[in-house]
Order: C-alpha cells, then structure tokens, then sequence
C-alpha cells in the first residue's frame, strides 16, 4: 500500500484519469482534521484516539498534527508507534488482558494508565506495574443497547465486581478511575446516560475518588445518508449528566477514546463494478474479505456514488441489488442490497463514503484480492455539480 503524492480534489477528479482495476482509497487529511477539531472543541475533556481502527502513520501524523496527545494502544506494537511517532502523547493501555511480557514492555515505556475488568488481571498488574502515579481505570459493562454490536461480550465487569476491583485498585495504590465502552457505532446517545449513572453508583458504594471517566469510543460515523450522528448532542450530555450524578464539584474528568468517529468520514472507498451478472447481482472488486470487512457486523453503508467512464456521475433511477465482493467464498456478500442507478456498467466505479475504520486495518489478501492502494485527496467540501455535495 503506497501513499501516491498527486492531490485529487474528489474522487470523480481521480476517476476522470483512472479506471483502477483494484480498490482505491482516497484519504482526506482535510477531512480528518477536521474530525479532530469536532471532537477536541467539542467534547468536555481529554480526546484520545483508538489506534486499532486506522493505525495507517498518515493517520496518526495528521492527528498528532491536529493536537490529539493521548492514543488508547492494545499492542506493544501499538504503543512504539506512538512512542516513535508521538514520543510525549500520553499511551492509554485499555487491553484488558495483557501477557506478562506486554506490562513489562509498557512499563519500560513509561505507560502510566492502564485498564483492568478482573480480579486476576488486577493482580497481575499489582506484581508488575508500580503504583506510584499510575492510573487504573477498571472497565464495567451493562445490558444496553444502542450500539451496532455487543462490545460487552468480550471486555468489562460487572457493577457488583468493578465494586470489588475499585476498592482493590485503591488499596493497591493505584489513582483509580473508571471507563466504559458502550459499543461501536452507538447511534443513541442515551447509553452514555445509563453508563455514567452507573459509574456514579460504582463510586457512591466504594467511597473511592474517581480521577477520571472514560466514557470510551463508539461515537457513530455517517454510514447511512437518512441516520446523521449526533455528536454535538451526546458530547452535551455527557458533560450534563457527568455533573447531575456525580455534582460539579466532585465530577471526574472526562476522556473519550474514540475509533471509528475520528478516522471513518476521511477515507472513500474506490471500488470497480466486475460483473453485472445476468443483469442481477452485482459483483466488485472488494468485498468483505477487503475494505468492506465489517459491514457484515455493523451493517451496509448506502452512502455510495457510481460514476461511469472519465468519472461521470451515474445519475439513473435506483434499482435495489444483491452486492458480492470478488472472492470464491459464498460469505463475501454486503449484509443488505443497496440501490445503485439503472444506467450503471461493468467496468463503472462504486465509491463509498465515509469508510476509514476498520477497513484498511482488517483488510485481508485472501484468494488473491485485496490490493488496496491510497490516494491522497484535498477536498473537505468540494461540491462538484449542484446535486453532489461529497461531505455535507
Ligand atoms: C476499539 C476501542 C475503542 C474505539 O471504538 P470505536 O467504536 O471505534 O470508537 C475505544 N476503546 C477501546 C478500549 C476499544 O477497544
């Protein structure tokens, strides 16, 4: 995957000189600028990113650029990326489950936060992480939705055991706070609302000062053109109801550690139209197994455009298809048909919006696919007729 030094205004711009057998994605450093601003003029506390869901260096040089200083890192090889690239950002280690030789590696990069959702892992934090200035932010869960899917089946304790883990972290020295994450691609801000109630409680009942609240990742991207984020609004709560239950005075500081949210809006995805087979399904040249991994777990992205040869904008009536990405396996298949126009051909360009998390990351090669090359482009807003406005 290389990143090419030509600027693109859009991608009818790239598409009026390309017809690129394999995906493309475009990347917009205006855009993810941008997205940084939104959330750090925005949101009532320390913006830290997840590093999981775009760890491309452009990523991280543009939001280290925009004055994002804290990253959440899973891996050592998470963290020196960070360290090389951002050596004073401060390196949030909320992996819940960590090896031996992981918390030794932190330790010996400095890492002073750490999360922790069991009695176990606590322990062994205790052993290897001194307590002296390090915080320990212990991960609770609850039965809400809201979110695309579950995060809570792998990661977080219960109310009764993160009781239990706040009044250990404490005794063992450690500054203790709390954090949360209500699920990716969580499109009612009410699950915030439950969660810090929640938090407010773990604290009452432990008499423990929380130093801060996490209040996680899984801020919505635009994925469908009707369901708009509402970030502004949720950032608005958050702070209102962090003050209504734990009082002003005593409230935590917050931090958020959003993924998607952040890097989603600045990468379109460039895809060519295979076959139209039996004027039926359609089939293009990335699918599940590429750039489009996960909407199998988080749903479709209908925000596409086709544009035909020269990077004409297909402008015919929606005709509602079964999408197939190019492997042999019967499961690379988009979750639910999308309308594409009726005047679309083979060979014709798919592009969809807002797909910069967790496409490039879990890109795979399989059966031979999954060449994805960057392209970088300029635009923010760059309306190219009336009817487009690319990121309205
Ligand atoms: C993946 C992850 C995030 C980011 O989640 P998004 O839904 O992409 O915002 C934040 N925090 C933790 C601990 C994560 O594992």
């Amino acid at each position: 995957m290389g990143l090419s030094k030509t600027l693109w205004a859009s991608p009818a711009d790239f598409l009026r000189t390309h017809s690129p057998e394999h995906p493309v994605m475009l990347f917009s450093p205006e855009t993810l600028q941008a997205c940084a601003q939104e959330f750090l003029q925005g949101f009532p506390g320390l913006v830290t990113y997840a590093v999981k869901a775009n760890p491309e260096e452009e990523v991280l040089i543009n939001l280290i650029n925009a004055g994002i200083s804290g990253f959440d890192v899973a891996s050592p090889v998470e963290m020196d990326t960070i360290k090389r690239l951002a050596p004073h950002a401060a390196l949030h280690y909320n992996n819940p489950v960590r090896s031996r030789t992981e918390i030794k590696h932190a330790v010996a990069l400095g890492v002073k936060s750490y999360s922790v959702d069991s009695h176990s892992e606590l322990v062994k934090l205790g052993e290897l992480v001194p307590a002296d200035g390090v915080e320990m932010a212990v991960r609770f869960k609850l039965p809400v939705d809201g979110a695309a899917y579950n995060f809570g089946a792998k990661f977080g304790a219960t109310v009764e055991k993160a009781i239990e883990l706040v009044t250990l972290a404490d005794q063992l020295g450690y500054d203790v706070s709390l954090n949360f994450h209500p699920g990716t691609q969580c499109t009612d801000p009410k699950a915030w609302e439950t969660y810090i109630q929640t938090a407010a409680k773990i604290a009452e009942a432990t008499g423990v000062r929380i130093h801060r609240l996490n209040v996680g990742g899984g801020f919505p991207s635009h994925r469908l053109n009707e369901v708009l984020p509402q970030l502004a609004q949720t950032f608005a709560l958050i702070e209102r109801v962090t003050h209504e239950a734990f009082g002003v005075e005593a409230a935590p500081a917050l931090i958020c550690e959003p993924g998607r949210s952040l890097v989603a809006e600045s990468y379109t995805l460039i895809t060519r139209v295979k076959s139209i087979r039996d004027d039926a399904h359609v089939f293009l040249n990335d699918g599940v197994y590429g750039g489009l991994s996960e909407l199998h777990l988080v749903g479709v992205i209908d925000r596409i455009k086709v544009y035909g040869p020269y990077g004409n904008l297909r402008q015919g009536d929606l005709v509602s298809r079964t999408v197939f990405g190019p492997t042999c396996d019967s499961t690379d298949k988009l979750p639910s048909e999308l309308g594409f126009p009726a005047d679309m051909e083979e060979e014709d360009h798919v592009v969809f919006s807002g797909l910069g998390a967790y496409s490039l990351a879990t890109a795979t090669r399989f059966n031979g696919f999954g060449n994805i090359s960057i392209e970088t482009m300029q635009a923010l807003v760059k309306p190219e007729t009336d009817k487009e406005v690319l990121y309205a």
